[in-house]
This record gives structure tokens, sequence and C-alpha cells, in this order.
């Protein structure tokens, strides 16, 4: 099995990375340097104790796991691995450099994917080394828990190219959904207009942040309601991803809602800053509408 390169620890590589020596692939971690990539690894290290604590997995399969999983300073190694995904931060300039260094060790027949959640992979391809063989692939968070891979083609995307990555996420016993590369790709281009709606209608007065959340819970058979989830993702990140939506279509369906624009304003991100739609700082959610 031939290795797989991830270029970024946070939370998202350090998943892939994780999730890719589960299903057998040695794995080359890297970060801006050598520390990070090792924070990243320590990090999967915590969540496998815990589930191996719980009786999820056993020890020596947490070993074996870990062993594949060597922390690189530099991308320079990554020259034998047949796939590179990039999950690094998502700003287009930290991206282009990355490829433009990939660029320089890739293989012939590797190709270089990206978790971008955001940028347009038709643009990304221009700075990568080769765009028939760019691919988007788009995991979600919680990465060992959540079961789909969005895979992106962008306009000069190869069937090989494709067909190499759904190889790949059939070896790690994810779905694969198929896009083009279109703003939002498939998940965030339905959820998002949902979530932003639920803002309308709460900023027009229609219902509460209770009743609003509880109509979609039990009306619509969501686990949680959409302010529950909008606080729990981030208004911020909402936001910027409504605008993606906005802008990238130029159809004012995406218009943000002024209500969750006047949350950001605030800093009232949601979970992470303990106020969004609920307040977080007591033992229970309180809605603050
Ligand atoms: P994060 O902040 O947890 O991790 C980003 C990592 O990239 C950090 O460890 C940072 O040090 C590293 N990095 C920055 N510049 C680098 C460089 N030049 N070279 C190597 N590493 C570098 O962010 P995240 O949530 O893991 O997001 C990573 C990517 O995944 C982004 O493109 C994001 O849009 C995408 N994504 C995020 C989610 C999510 O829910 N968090 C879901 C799907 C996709």
């Amino acid at each position: 099995m031939q290795a797989i390169g991830v270029i970024g620890a946070g939370q998202m590589g350090a998943g892939i990375a994780q999730v890719s020596a589960a299903a057998g692939y040695r794995v080359l971690l890297g970060d801006v340097d050598q520390a990070r990539a090792e924070a990243g690894k320590a990090g999967i290290a915590k969540r496998l104790n815990r589930d191996v604590e719980k009786g999820k997995i056993e020890a020596a399969a947490r070993d074996r796991l870990l062993e594949r999983i060597e922390p690189v300073a530099s991308v320079s190694g990554m020259s034998a691995c047949g796939l590179v995904i990039e999950a690094a931060t998502e700003r287009e300039p930290i991206k282009r450099a990355i490829f433009a260094d990939v660029g320089k060790v890739l293989g012939h027949q590797a190709v270089l994917a990206s978790n971008t959640s955001s940028i347009p992979i038709t643009r990304l391809a221009q700075a990568s080394p080769d765009p028939a063989r760019f691919v988007g692939v788009h995991f979600f968070n919680p990465v060992p828990v959540m079961g789909l891979i969005e895979v992106i083609r962008g306009l000069a995307t190869s069937d090989e190219t494709v067909a190499t990555v759904r190889t790949y996420a059939a070896a790690l016993g994810k779905q694969v959904v198929q896009a083009n590369d279109a703003p939002g790709f498939i998940v965030n281009r339905v959820l998002m207009p949902m979530l932003n709606e639920a803002c309308f209608a709460l900023g027009e007065g229609v219902a509460t942040v209770r009743d609003i959340d509880l109509a979609c819970q039990l009306g619509l058979n969501h686990p949680m309601g959409p302010l529950t989830l909008a606080d729990f993702i981030g208004l911020d990140t909402c936001l910027e991803i409504t605008r993606v939506l906005f802008e990238g279509s130029g159809d004012p369906k995406f218009r943000p809602a002024p209500l969750l624009v006047k949350y950001v304003e605030a800093g009232w991100y949601g979970r992470k800053t303990g106020r969004g739609f609920y307040d977080y700082s007591g033992s229970e959610p309180v809605p603050t509408r």
C-alpha cells in the first residue's frame, strides 16, 4: 500500500492521518514545523487512549496505528506518497505556497488533494503541479466519526485522479459523493441556506430560538435545531460560508441574514465564545431570544 502525505496536523489533518493509518496506510504528517507535526500526532494518541479506556479499540491496535504515523518537518519526504492531502489553514496564499513546495517532490503519478471547505478547486489547481492530478476531498468533522467524503472535481481533474481518491475513500470505509466545483459543494450548499433562513426567521420575529429549533427537531426529525447547529459550527464560519455562496453564485437568495451578521459583529460566535443564539455560561444552554 502506498504512503499518504497529510499536510496540516490540526483538527482535520490529524483526523485524516488517524483514519488513513487505521486503514493500513503509512502516513507522513507535516505541519509548519516538526513540533507542530508531533503535537498533531500526540493529539491522535490522546484520543486513541480514551478509546482504549472505553474499550472501543485494543491497546495493540492503537500502537500499530500510531506506528504508521510519522511526523515530518517538511514535505521533502513525500516524494514516495501516491496521495498527498493538504489540510492546512483555510487561507489561499498558505495553500498556494504549500502546493509550490509539494510540486518540487510530488511523484509523476501521485495525486494532490485539498480538504478546503470553500476555495474553488479549479482555482487552487492552477497553483498545483498538475491540475489533472488535483482534486478536492472534503472530509467532515470529526473525521473518525463522520462517514462521508465529498469528492470535488475541478475543471481539469482527470478520471484517473477521481478513481484514485475513490479507492482511498473505500479503503477508509467512507461513502463518497461527487460534486462539480461549485460554491459550497453539496453539503454546505444545502445546509447553510437552511441555517441562514433560521436566522432570518428569528430576526423577523417569526418565532423564538427555542421554537425554531424544536420545530425543526420534531417537525423535520433533525437531530438538533438549526440555531443549535449554527452555534456549534460557529456563527463566524456560517457567515463566511454563506458569503462564499452569495459571492460565488451572485444569487441574492444566498444573502446573509442581517441578524447573523450582527451576531458575528458582536463577537457572539456560538459555543466557542460562550454565547451565540444560546448562552453557554451555565450548565445548560439557555436561549437568548
Ligand atoms: P486547524 O486550524 O485545526 O489546522 C490547520 C493546521 O494547518 C494547523 O496545525 C496549522 O499549523 C497548519 N498550517 C498552517 N500553515 C501551514 C503550512 N504552511 N504548512 C503546513 N501546515 C500549515 O484547521 P482545520 O479545522 O483542521 O482546517 C483545515 C482545513 O480543513 C481547512 O482548509 C478547512 O477549511 C478544512 N475543513 C475544516 C472542517 C472543520 O469542520 N474544521 C471541515 C472540513 C474541512
